[in-house]
């Protein structure tokens, strides 16, 4: 019943033949619109077997091509990867001699601890190559017509952070652009402020740039000191007067932002849109089979552990799917990895026997070790990729482990975040896709307006929507 990828161990990378080395690509991926990757990018993507990837790298992106890929964001609502263990995996997969792409939101070098990752390469002597990507603040700049220089208005910029607070820098350029300041616009303003500008220089606030949702908001320093939370992650703070060329009609947000379910039709290529793409099939994470067979006998596992909250949310999905109930899992112990995992598990009636926050990947044998999870059968419920640290901490303590993939890795969790607000037109490509859409989506606002690929489809929207 478990998925074919086995957890793998780590290799001896001393005892290592230099023959054996893969090659690894560090990539910028661009700030969100998947059509800003360079070609070199693609082409290295295409060529790569392990692709590991950032939060700020989408699905729909990574979905154009074919290697193993690898979610090591820092979401915060699942398991993560710290940055050591990022590394580790890098070099993991290149000592198997494969080619690894790195691929990164923006560019690698600015904010995005390149150095960092090619530092343990040089460690291993693990050959690779750094291709660039069109930093947030190139993005924000072209998608909200804000110029970062202009002639005789600002002659130099700078790229700074707003994290952490205690570090904030205000360097003497015309234009300043503040990445990560989700949180710290406040004290990002009170620092420039300090350093002499006036309380009228003017800001923008770039979030989602480049992607369908993008929003800009602009004012001064006084009048954002005093709102409230004034950006949401991800977002750029642009300060300085080239912002008075920005214009609320800009050529980003003139476009119709399209959301086309289950297929790409050519008539939504042309300049007027943005394409935003939704699969919507209803994949299933394993063999139907598969699944089935274990969750008729759900009720022999004496450990059942959940590495995150959508294992939680399918899981019970498919509970009732084969009917089934909590009442077949009165014999387990339940463990959860993280808080929001045990959080998910509530609204099912069910508390956590043993909820583990471990600060990084290697602190979970321990922690399973302390809470007796030693030397049994464990189901691991979770996405088609298996966390082959998690799988390694249960082994060290003697347990079994089965891995059971009951959501799709990256696009089931990306799916259910598409924000309607932004869309002002979705079209259907098959009646099967308005049913899949249906069920993720109760209502479609009424100012979208919906087209379909045939009446068949139309009709099914009107049965099920009622329109
Ligand atoms: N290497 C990346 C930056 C990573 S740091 C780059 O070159 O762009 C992460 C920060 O980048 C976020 O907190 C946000 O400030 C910024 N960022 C990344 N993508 C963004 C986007 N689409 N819109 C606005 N800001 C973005």
């Amino acid at each position: 019943m478990s998925p074919s990828k086995q957890p793998l161990k780590y290799p001896d990378m001393k005892k290592k033949d230099q023959q054996t080395k893969g090659y690894v690509y560090i990539i910028g991926a661009g700030p969100g619109d998947p059509d800003l990757l360079t070609l070199k990018a693609e082409r290295a993507l295409q060529a790569s077997d392990v692709i590991l990837y950032d939060d700020l790298v989408t699905s729909a992106l990574v979905d154009r091509f074919e290697g193993l890929k690898i979610y090591t964001g820092k979401r915060k609502d699942s398991h993560h990867f710290e940055q050591d263990a990022i590394n580790e995996e890098i070099v993991r997969h290149a000592l198997r001699g494969k080619t690894v792409a790195r691929l990164k939101g923006g560019d690698p070098f600015v904010f995005g601890r390149g150095g960092e990752e090619i530092d343990v390469l040089r460690q291993h002597r693990i050959d690779y190559e750094i291709i660039p990507g069109i930093t947030a603040a190139h993005g924000a700049s072209s998608y909200s017509e804000i110029p970062l220089t202009m002639r005789k208005v600002s002659s130099s910029v700078a790229f700074c952070t707003g994290h952490p607070i205690n570090k904030i820098q205000a360097p003497d350029a015309d234009t300043l652009v503040y990445y990560m300041v989700a949180s710290s616009v406040h004290a990002v303003l009170e620092a420039v402020l300090k350093k002499g500008r006036s309380e009228s220089t003017k800001v923008a606030i770039v979030q989602n740039a480049t992607r369908y949702n993008q929003q800009v908001f602009t004012g001064t320093i006084g009048e954002f000191l005093r709102r409230d939370r004034v950006a949401y992650s991800p977002a750029l703070l642009i300060i300085g007067e080239n912002i008075n060329h920005f214009i609320e009609e800009n050529w980003y947000s003139r476009k119709k932002k399209v959301l086309t379910v289950g297929g790409e039709p050519a008539q939504f290529s042309s300049r007027e849109y943005v394409r935003v793409n939704f699969p919507c099939r209803r994949e299933e994470a394993a063999e139907r089979s598969v699944l089935e067979e274990c969750f008729h006998g759900i009720g022999d596992w004496p450990v059942v552990f959940f590495p995150n909250r959508f294992a939680v949310k399918y899981f019970f999905g498919y509970l009732m799917e084969f009917g089934r109930d909590v009442r077949h899992l009165a014999g387990a112990r339940i463990c959860t990895l993280g808080r929001p995992a045990a959080t998910e598990l509530q609204k099912y009636g069910v508390l956590s026997d043993l909820v583990l926050e471990p600060e990084s990947p290697s602190a979970i044998a321990g922690m399973l070790r302390d809470g007796g999870i030693c030397n049994d059968r464990v189901l691991l419920p979770g996405s088609n990729l298996v966390d082959s640290y998690l799988v390694n901490a249960l082994e060290e303590e003697g347990n079994t482990v089965t891995p059971l993939s009951v959501y799709l890795h990256g696009k089931h969790e990306q799916e259910e975040s598409i924000d309607l607000d932004f869309i002002d037109e979705i079209w259907f490509s098959s009646p099967s896709c308005v049913k899949n859409f249906s069920a993720l989506y109760r209502s479609i606002p009424e100012n979208i307006t919906v087209t379909t690929a045939d009446v068949e489809t139309a009709a099914e929207y009107a049965r099920l929507f009622g329109s």
